[in-house]
This record gives structure tokens, C-alpha cells and sequence, in this order.
């Protein structure tokens, strides 16, 4: 079921970044923009392409009071055969109406949300840029939009998608990251909302992020919420580690993110032969394999950056490098075959890359 999406084209073109060496992240924003409504009674209706801009919100709005927030990351890659390709976006579809569903917001028709994603980046295409390991960063969200206080489940809401062109992440190559595993804060619970992108997530993950950023550390890695023993992921990837030649990655218990990069090198790990276990990996059992030399590699998985090796890990006053301080031979042959797909340059057998349209 496609949404009706009506089209009002910007008369004010933006300059496009003629340095595409300076894109950064979400920095920039392309002419248009998606939004639709939705009302209790209604469904889903007005789906339209406007030009990009404020939009205005009723100060009750729930959005506001009560965080309920949802959003998505996803990226629009100028491919090798001259099209414009994004990456198993369904998976991101079906992981917003799981968010959505956690959240007691309106679910999205899938097919009419591909339909959403596909007319609004073809509309843009022009804005897909053209240099190595950049891409147009799509960011869908949806949130509660009640014009009164009263916490209960939404009748309105709104859906919406804005596009950012970003940079290559790793402009002077990839290099290592030091990461502090968080011992006070936690970021999700169980029954919580952990596996849901939500922003209030990030809002609770900020402290932590800042204390680590001052001592020098790149991203937080959190533990579970109950034992305070269990690795869960890192900020906004998901955590894998190669210990005596097999892959540990922690289960999907609830409290982590689902990501769809992961999912992408479980089974690409998979039939390269390796033994993948997705299990509960307590820090103690961590740092027992990293002073016995059996920690080969560690590395985070994300849209943002693909894979990103874990150079130093930081847990109560020790430090421990890992792999020194190096990429790894698996970690960069995953980054190598998720980009080659991504970007068209090697063979896609999964069918993992969709075209949305001609260059
Ligand atoms: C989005 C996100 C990830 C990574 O998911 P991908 O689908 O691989 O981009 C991991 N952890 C958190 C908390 C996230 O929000």
C-alpha cells in the first residue's frame, strides 16, 4: 500500500558543498524534506515533499513532555554502475514499526514506507555525493504529536525524513578507537527500551558519553543494567570480538540495539566458516582473554562508520590494547565487503543492495 505524497519543490535551490572533504555529519541538509500526519481517526494522511524547513509545533505536543521519540539511519549510496543504491532498507522499516510498537506509536505500511524513502532521495539524487566513502545520510523519525498533556498513547503523530550528505568516515584511513566501558550510568534495561531507537535512549547515554570524552576516550561501551557485568554494545554500534579465532558478540537480549550492520557481518562471518556466538560475554571474561592474548581483535558495527576497530579498552583504572592498536585481517575484510556491497563495486549476493533509481 503505496501513502499519497504530494510534491512542492523548492524555488531557493541550496549551493551544493563544493568540499565534499568537509561534509562531517549531519551538518548540512539537502532542498527537501518528508512529512506526513496521522490522527487516530484518519491513519496516515498527507504525505508531502516540501521544501526544507522549521516546522511548527504546538507547545503541549508530546513529543516534547514525554520523549516519544523513534527515528532511523540509513544511507543513500552513489553506486559504481551509476545508480543511486540504499542498503536493506526493509530491515530499517521493520525495525521503526518495532520501535514504534515499544513506543505505542502508529506503525508504517512497509511497502508505502520504501515507496517514502525511494521518491524522496530520487527527488535529491543530485545531492548524493560523488566522492569516495561519502553517502547521503537519511534520517527518518517519528513522534507523538497530542497538543495536550495528558500521558496516555498518541492519537497523532508525525512522520518524517530529512537527508544529510556526509562525509567519507574515515578520510585519514581507519584508525583505531579507545573506548571506556561505563561503570555508573547504565543505558537500558530489559523491559525497557533498550532495542528500541528511541532518542530517549541518547538522552540518557549523554553523561556518560561527555565523562568518557573528557579522559580521552572516543565512545562509552555499556554493561547490562542488572549485573553491571554483561557488555551490551557501544554507543551507537553493536560489539563484536574475535577471541581464540571465534566471533563473540553479545545476544539480543532486550536491552541492545538490533543493529542491521550487525546482522550484515554475523552472516557474512558466518560463510567465511567462522563460528559466530551470539551470547551473554561478562568484562570479566573479556579482560581474561585480553591478558592471555587470545582477544585477537575488537570492533563496533554501525551505519555510521561500518565497522570501527576498537584500539583500547578502558575498565577501572587498567587500559588494554588490543590487536596493537591495529585493524585487524577479519575486521577489514569486513569493512572491504560491506562498502564493496554498499558502493557496488563487488558482488552483491545477498541482494542486500536496492536501487532506488538511475545516477
Ligand atoms: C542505530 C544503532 C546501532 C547500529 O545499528 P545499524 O542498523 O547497524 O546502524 C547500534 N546501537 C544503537 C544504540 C543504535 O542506535
Amino acid at each position: 500500500m503505496k501513502y499519497e505524497i504530494s510534491i512542492t519543490k523548492t524555488t531557493a535551490p541550496k549551493e551544493h558543498p563544493a568540499d565534499e572533504s568537509k561534509l562531517g555529519f549531519g551538518q548540512i541538509f539537502t532542498d527537501h524534506m518528508f512529512l506526513m500526519d496521522y490522527s487516530k481517526e484518519k491513519g496516515w494522511y498527507n504525505g508531502r515533499i516540501v521544501p526544507f524547513g522549521p516546522m511548527p509545533i504546538h507547545p503541549a505536543s508530546t513529543v516534547l513532555h514525554y520523549g516519544a521519540e523513534i527515528f532511523e539511519g540509513m544511507k543513500a549510496y552513489r553506486a559504481k554502475d551509476n545508480t543511486i543504491r540504499l542498503f536493506r532498507p526493509t530491515e530499517n522499516i521493520k525495525r521503526l514499526n518495532n520501535s514504534a510498537e515499544r513506543l505505542c506509536l502508529p506503525l508504517l505500511d512497509e511497502e508505502g514506507c520504501l515507496d517514502i524513502f525511494n521518491t524522496l532521495v530520487e527527488l535529491e539524487k543530485d545531492w548524493v555525493p560523488h566522492s569516495d566513502g561519502t553517502s547521503l545520510y537519511i534520517r527518518p523519525y517519528l513522534f507523538g504529536n497530542d497538543p495536550h498533556l495528558g500521558v496516555h498513547a498518541v492519537k497523532e503523530a508525525v512522520f518524517a525524513v530529512i537527508c544529510s550528505p556526509v562525509g567519507a568516515y574515515y578520510a585519514e584511513g581507519i584508525n583505531p578507537v579507545k573506548i571506556a566501558i561505563e561503570s555508573q550510568d547504565v543505558r537500558a534495561v530489559r523491559g525497557g527500551t533498550g532495542y528500541a531507537k528511541c532518542g530517549g535512549n541518547y538522552a540518557a547515554s549523554l553523561r556518560a558519553g561527555e565523562r568518557a570524552e573528557q579522559q580521552g576516550y572516543t565512545q562509552v561501551l555499556w554493561l547490562d543494567g542488572v549485573e553491571r557485568k554483561y557488555i551490551e554494545e557501544v554507543g551507537s554500534m553493536n560489539v563484536m570480538f574475535k577471541i581464540a579465532g571465534k566471533i563473540i558478540t553479545p545476544a539480543l537480549t532486550g536491552s541492545v540495539l538490533p543493529g542491521i550492520t550487525r546482522k550484515s557481518c554475523i552472516e557474512l562471518i558466518k560463510e567465511w566458516g567462522y563460528e559466530v556466538e551470539e551470547r551473554l560475554i561478562s568484562v570479566d571474561e573479556l579482560f581474561a582473554a585480553a591478558e592471555n592474548g587470545t582477544l585477537e581483535e575488537a570492533w563496533g558495527t554501525g551505519t555510521a562508520a561500518v565497522v570501527s576497530p576498537i584500539g583500547h579498552l578502558f575498565y577501572n583504572g587498567k587500559e588494554y590494547t588490543v590487536s596493537d592498536n591495529k585493524i585487524g585481517a577479519l575486521t577489514q575484510k569486513l569493512y572491504d565487503n560491506l562498502t564493496g556491497i554498499q558502493w557496488g563495486k563487488i558482488e552483491d549476493k545477498h541482494g542486500w543492495s536496492v536501487k532506488v533509481c538511475e545516477a
